[in-house]
């Protein structure tokens, strides 16, 4: 038997359900904040992530998927969506319109990583991007529809995490103190870390590993070392939270994994979730633009893995519970009388016609396995067209939920069930 690929998932109902509700709710949270959707191909030109999430990154190095095509270009499935956004932010001339451009995206990424909970090779992120805009109320607008997102299904003690990572000027002066104090402690350091050590040293606080965790203990930190303006804006930033009464934790090892981040991360947990416990992460980027080619311009985002939020309303306080039920089941025999059964037929359709979400059987079985396939289908109410009733022009309507059954006359069913489904009596 063929299987689907290693690290992919088939999304089968009922579970598709929820990922349907899930996904309009951050659509209409995305309309709130008033973001606007934007899609990107599923792959791109392979430079543009080596370029801008950053050779010495995990994605670039290890787990991105990469191939040729018949013309010989490298192309990768998109690992992330920020560098497909801001590519095609430029490239589609956004940049001369009016700023700042507010964008969302949904939708599959790519990584070839070691499947295991919670991680896959296929999964699907929500990302925001802010693109022209380098003010600090900008990053709170981003923090605050993440907690929105994380508010709405029901996950309450959420901690929010912040830090400042500064900009290539802070950096250049702190890279110098830091690397001194981690190379004395270079022994200790697992093998990726030293590797980390001569190409992108501050990823090193990112380490899990105890051994590298303690190394990097009382190690100098970039919010020691920021320039006037980076110092201005953390300081705004701060402020902004705190008229909020948004509580925050500064994390000073925070930083993120991707090389064009600047000045501002964050995250926001929820400790629940156990080793993986991140939910949303982002930050502020506001050279990326420009090592695409651009003229500089600001950017600040976040996004979020949407198989994580899942795992997360699952465990919260308000389960994803989607209505999968249908309006109307309509039984009537299926062999006998083809009239009997075209009436049957063509009362389904009119059911949709008028909009309500109707079903029958098309395997002709008994009106007791009707009966009961309507049950599995949670249809909220039942049509019944037997022979007595084609005979005598009337439709018996069953309520599942209440258990009243009625008899309407045929030419009035399409009127009583409009009212009964959207007022529905007892
Ligand atoms: P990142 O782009 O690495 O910052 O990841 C952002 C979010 O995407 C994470 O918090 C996860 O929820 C999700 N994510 C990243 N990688 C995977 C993966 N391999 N499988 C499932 N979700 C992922």
């Amino acid at each position: 038997m063929l299987r689907a690929p290693r690290g992919t998932k088939d999304i089968l109902p009922p579970e598709s359900h929820k990922w349907a509700y899930l996904e309009s709710l951050l659509r209409r949270l995305s309309k709130l904040y008033n973001f606007e959707e934007i899609r990107t191909p599923i792959f791109e030109y392979t430079e543009l992530f080596s370029r801008t999430v950053g050779e010495s990154t995990d994605i670039v190095r290890k787990e991105m998927y990469t191939f040729q095509d018949k013309g010989g270009r490298d192309l990768t499935l998109r690992p992330e969506g920020t560098a497909p956004v801001a590519r095609a932010f430029l490239e589609r001339g956004l940049a001369q319109g009016a700023l700042p451009k507010k964008l969302f995206y949904l939708g599959p990424m790519f990584r070839y990583e070691k499947p295991q909970a919670g991680r896959y090779r296929e999964f699907v992120q929500y990302g925001v991007e802010i693109l022209g805009s380098p003010s600090a109320y900008s990053d709170v607008e981003v923090i605050l529809l993440a907690v929105r997102i994380a508010e709405e299904l029901g996950l309450t003690g959420t901690v929010l995490y912040i830090n400042t990572i500064g900009c290539p000027k802070c950096r250049q002066a702190h890279r110098e103190d830091f690397v001194k104090h981690i190379s004395s402690r270079a022994k200790q350091l697992c093998k990726d870390c030293l590797e980390r050590l001569e190409t992108n040293p501050m990823r090193i606080l990112d380490c899990k590993n105890p051994a590298c965790r303690e190394a990097v203990a009382d190690v100098p930190l970039v919010k020691d070392y920021l320039c006037d303006d980076c110092q201005e804006h953390w300081d705004t930033l701060q402020q902004l939270l705190e008229s909020l009464g948004l509580e925050y934790t500064v994390d000073p090892t925070l930083v993120r994994g991707l090389d064009y981040y600047t000045k501002t991360v964050f995250e926001l947990k929820w400790p629940p979730l156990g080793a993986q416990d991140a939910i949303i992460g982002g930050g502020r980027y506001d050279g990326l633009i420009e090592e695409l080619g651009g003229k500089p311009c600001p950017g600040v985002g976040f996004a979020v893995g949407v198989e994580r939020l899942l795992l997360a309303a699952e465990k919260g306080q308000k389960p994803l519970n989607p209505d999968v039920s249908i309006d109307c089941f309509v039984v009537f025999p299926g062999g006998g009388d083809r009239r009997l059964a075209q009436a049957g037929f063509k009362l389904v359709n009119d059911l949709r016609g008028s909009g309500l979400s109707s079903d029958f059987d098309p395997l002709g079985r008994s009106m007791k396995a009707q009966m009961k396939h309507a049950d599995r289908l949670n249809a909220r109410y039942v049509a019944i067209l037997g022979e007595a009733e084609f005979e005598q022009g009337l439709v018996t309507i069953r309520s599942m939920e209440h258990g009243w059954q009625k008899q309407v006359s045929a030419g009035q069913v399409l009127d009583f069930m409009k009212e009964e489904v959207s007022g529905g009596s007892k």
